[in-house]
């Protein structure tokens, strides 16, 4: 593996260094790389957070890919991430596994301070963490989500697959999220449960109504998962009536956990960037990768709380390494 960029600029300092190995990582190396700009990637180290946190993001947990143009076929989440690494490091793509604990942006070059020993200075920094899903936690839900067992966090990736064709499919949640992986799932499932912990819905009053005038969804109140069934494949889930402790089973062949996100950025110091009520990176100038502090830039799912596809965040990846590109060629660093 690459550990030292040559191509540095004087003084130790690299044009652009990127934190984060997913869709909008990689996409933002690959083409910084082509702009001979000699990225330096910061993918990470994989850690238990207390959901598996892989190098390569989100798309590491995820079976198959069927969206994402160009595989017609379907790709596994992590061979597509490993396609677009070697694509990056095919023009030359500095990669470093390691994590970035610290940032400084007070400082110009920015430093950023990393997990192994020496600090880096780079002009430019392109912040493509992600977000992780929320898990319930419970230790067979993880499991089966890893290997691939009916359980997900995203119905928009993997619902359409044939495992979950017309089976009695279980969404938890209550927010718009959760609204709309059950409404989508009634596609292509026999029956949508949709598990919530109270007794109202956090959706906005639209999202609610595409699920409960749906004849396809039925809503359990009141209700939280306690445990998941199955071995190789879920088969189940145990239940447990908040008001009442009473319990029960629901079979189901799928459950897909839409209890929110939480954006990846532990390594930033509060105010340091400015950020939206919910903890992701706001871009101050609508379509373009800026984020509050200049030659600082942001792409993907740390950015994006909407979309939240790999196609989108590879597309925001691009954005930010044409942005960073521009902003090194107006200080004139070269
Ligand atoms: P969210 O609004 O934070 O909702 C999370 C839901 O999960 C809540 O209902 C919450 O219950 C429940 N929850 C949280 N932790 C739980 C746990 N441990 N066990 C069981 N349930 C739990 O997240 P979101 O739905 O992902 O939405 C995030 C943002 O994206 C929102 O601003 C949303 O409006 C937006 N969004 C918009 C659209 C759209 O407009 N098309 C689609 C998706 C998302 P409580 O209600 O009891 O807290």
């Amino acid at each position: 593996m690459n550990q030292d960029n040559p191509s540095q600029t004087s003084n130790d300092v690299e044009k652009v260094t990127i934190i984060g190995s997913g869709p909008a990582g990689w996409t933002a190396a690959i083409y910084a790389a082509r702009a001979n700009l000699a990225p330096v990637v910061f993918e990470g180290v994989a850690k238990q957070d207390p959901a598996l946190v892989l190098p390569g993001g989100q798309l590491m947990l995820t079976s198959e890919v069927e969206n994402y143009p160009g595989y017609s076929e379907g790709v596994d989440g992590p061979k597509m991430m490993a396609d677009f690494k070697k694509q990056a490091e095919r023009f030359g793509t500095c990669i470093r596994s390691e994590d970035i604990e610290a940032c400084d942006f007070e400082q110009r070059p920015f430093v950023l301070t990393t997990n192994a020993a020496k600090a880096i200075k780079t002009h430019a920094l392109i912040i493509a963490t992600g977000a992780t899903a929320n898990w319930i936690g419970l230790e067979n839900e993880q499991r089966l989500a890893r290997i691939g067992g009916g359980v997900s966090a995203c119905a928009v990736c993997d619902g359409a697959l044939p495992i979950f064709r017309d089976q009695p499919l279980v969404v938890v949640g209550g927010g718009d999220s959760a609204m709309e992986e059950a409404s989508y799932l009634t596609k292509f499932a026999s029956r949508v449960y949709v598990i919530h912990r109270r007794d109202q819905f956090r959706a906005s009053k639209i999202m609610q109504s595409r699920v409960l005038d749906n004849p396809k969804c039925k809503v359990i109140w009141d209700t939280v998962v306690t445990d998941v069934l199955g071995d190789e494949k879920i088969e189940g889930i145990r239940l447990k009536h908040v008001k009442t402790n009473e319990e029960s089973t629901l079979l189901c062949k799928g459950m897909f956990a839409a209890i929110g996100h939480t954006p990846a950025t532990s390594f930033l110091k509060p105010g340091q960037l400015e950020m939206d009520d919910k903890g992701y990176i706001t871009m101050p100038v609508a379509h373009r990768s800026f984020t509050s502090v200049d030659g600082v830039f942001v792409a993907g799912d740390v950015a994006d709380s909407v979309y939240r596809q790999a196609v989108t965040a590879a597309g925001m990846g691009c954005s930010a390494a044409i942005d960073a590109e521009r902003w090194l060629a107006d200080q004139n660093i070269d």
